[in-house]
């Protein structure tokens, strides 16, 4: 390819969760997967979108739990590869212990998974043609990762909002956030609610 393709967002989310496809033209990312148990509303909206399931290069967790990595294995089994920051490996056993056998839930494999550094990222999502890198934003947890393109957009997944971060976690957020910010984080878009500016300077 010549010309960098232009970037579009959409997301396919429910049950208030959002999960974002970020498309290089028709090369995309999904970042965040499903509910355990509701392969099929991913795939539906996914179509209703327009958007092939063979055309997803990736699937990204920002982070293992089960809202936001609970088809992970499904998604794998139909032919996308599952991107996982080294950072995240240990946290994905854990996600069975977080289900219950009515939630349907396959347990994603850890030996068939892509797993890079985060300083791999910047090359991995360039050649799927994203300018961007995944960047470690622990504070909601300690596998949380946020997906920060170069064109100020973000995909923090639940890296705690500001106006709610409890006294506890306050610091290890707030680095979270600054670290976006100083890296040009301009636009938010969150695992859960609508897309938002990035808090300024003075807020933090
Ligand atoms: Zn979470």
């Amino acid at each position: 390819m010549s010309q960098a393709a232009e970037v579009t967002i959409v997301n396919v989310g429910y049950r208030s969760t959002n999960y974002w496809v970020v498309s290089a033209g028709r090369s995309r990312l999904l970042v965040d997967l499903g509910y355990p148990g509701t392969l099929g509303i991913m795939q539906a909206n996914l179509k209703r979108m327009g958007i092939p399931l063979g055309e997803i290069r990736y699937g990204l967790a920002t982070h293992y739990h089960t809202d936001h990595a609970g088809v992970a294995q499904e998604l794998k089994q139909l032919g996308v590869p599952l991107l996982v920051l080294e950072p995240q490996v240990a946290a994905i056993p854990l996600m069975k212990q977080l289900t219950k056998p009515q939630d349907w839930y396959v347990d994603i494999s850890v030996h068939d998974n892509v797993t890079i550094s985060f300083d791999e990222s910047r090359s991995r999502l360039a050649r799927i043609g994203l300018a961007g890198e995944i960047v470690p934003t622990p504070g909601h947890s300690d596998d949380s990762v946020s997906l920060l393109l170069d064109d100020g957009s973000v995909f923090t997944g639940d890296l705690t909002p500001w106006p709610l971060v409890g006294l506890d976690e306050a610091d290890i957020v707030a680095a979270s956030w600054r670290r976006l910010r100083e890296q040009g984080a301009r636009r938010v878009y969150p695992g859960h609610g609508p897309m938002r500016p990035m808090y300024a300077e003075s807020e933090l």
